[in-house]
């Protein structure tokens, strides 16, 4: 439920309101626009004195939200929200451009392609410690070393890091992580959810292989439902039919997250086509659709890789793409960088 107030509400009026509305088990999400302040009713509202509320002075309208996302939903927060991810912040005209190899190998290999991305301009660094592999006997990770070595490679370069969790017991291991990713392959994982609605980290949610767009919003619900607003979107492509690609890339689901929902998307072109030559294209499409930044691996030595050789660009690639990608994100009237 939303509760629009009336221009210049009184603040002591505003403050009982959301006193007595906390009274009643709700947590609200209050939201001042530029013209009117907007209060979100999060909970069970249905013992609610709508009628009382509707006539208060400062009420200038009281809506129920009927889709099942709530916190999440745009209705709730109509600006865009912006994640600050320890200093880098995206969402609402800031792009970003996470970059690095699908997972951290060693020393050497994290830090020298942690330099190259810096220095072709991406903002974050990404490398998997704990890797959601389809083999049991396929490369699954550095896991605690991994997450040792992207903090090296981040004293290195000063590039936030991002790595994906797969444990529920593991959060305390991503104390100095600084944006946790949500792989697709737990994206339902609704206790991993719940336990990162505690911490108020930002996080990268990625979209499950076959789940609705719903599905994908109701996911971010859960971790928001704990009181972690800091969620970012990511569209990694979906399972269809076609086998050409390793998934397909859905750009339509960048419009239309962002009309219901205010939460920062982006798109990883390197997942969603599995072909690294098709990054690049693909890269640019996400631009022109309106997504809020880019996930791209990255690796040093491709053909060597441990895990997604085949869609990783090398640095030199990604520093061509990179020239490119910030041209037309400035032609967007937005920005990459800090
Ligand atoms: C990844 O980003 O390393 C990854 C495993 O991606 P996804 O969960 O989208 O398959
Ligand atoms: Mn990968």
């Amino acid at each position: 439920m939303i509760l629009v107030l009336k221009q210049n509400p009184e603040k002591e009026k505003v403050e009982s309101l959301i006193k007595m509305l906390g009274e009643k088990g709700l947590s609200t999400n209050v939201s001042e626009g530029e013209s009117h302040t907007i209060i979100g009713l999060i909970g069970d509202t249905s013992h609610l004195p709508v009628d009382l509320i509707s006539a208060l002075d400062i009420v200038e309208s009281v809506t129920r939200i009927s889709e099942p996302f709530k916190a999440a939903n745009r209705k709730m927060h109509p600006e865009n929200s912006i994640i600050d991810c320890s200093g880098v912040k995206i969402g609402e005209g800031l792009f970003q451009v996470i970059a690095g190899p699908c997972s951290v190998e060693s020393e050497a290999q994290i830090i020298e392609v942690a330099k190259d991305v810096k220095a072709s301009g991406a903002t974050l660094l990404r490398g998997g410690a704990f890797k959601p592999r389809t083999s049991p006997y396929a490369f699954q990770g550095l896991h605690a070393d991994g997450l040792k070595l992207l903090l090296e490679a981040k004293k290195e370069t000063g590039l936030p890091i991002v790595t994906e969790i797969m444990n529920v017991n593991h959060v305390d291991l991503f104390a100095d992580v600084d944006v946790i990713q949500v792989g697709a392959r737990n994206m339902q994982n609704f206790d991993l959810l719940k336990e990162l609605g505690k911490c108020r980290k930002p996080i990268l949610l990625k979209r499950g292989l076959a789940n609705t767009i719903e599905e994908f919003l109701m996911s971010a619900e859960y971790i928001m439902a704990g009181g972690n607003n800091n969620v970012i979107l990511c569209e990694r492509g979906i399972r269809t039919f076609e086998t050409k690609t390793r998934n397909t890339l859905d750009l339509s689901a960048v419009p239309m997250l962002k009309k219901l929902s205010h939460l920062p998307v982006i798109i990883d072109p390197s997942h969603a086509t599995g072909i690294s030559w098709m990054v690049e294209p693909l890269a640019k499409a996400a631009v022109a659709v309106g997504a809020d930044g880019l996930m791209i691996e990255v690796h040093n030595n491709p053909a060597k890789a441990l895990c997604d050789g085949a869609q990783s660009l090398n640095p030199q690639q990604f520093d061509t793409l990179m020239q490119d990608i910030k041209r037309r994100v400035e032609f967007e009237g937005k920005k990459i960088g800090r």
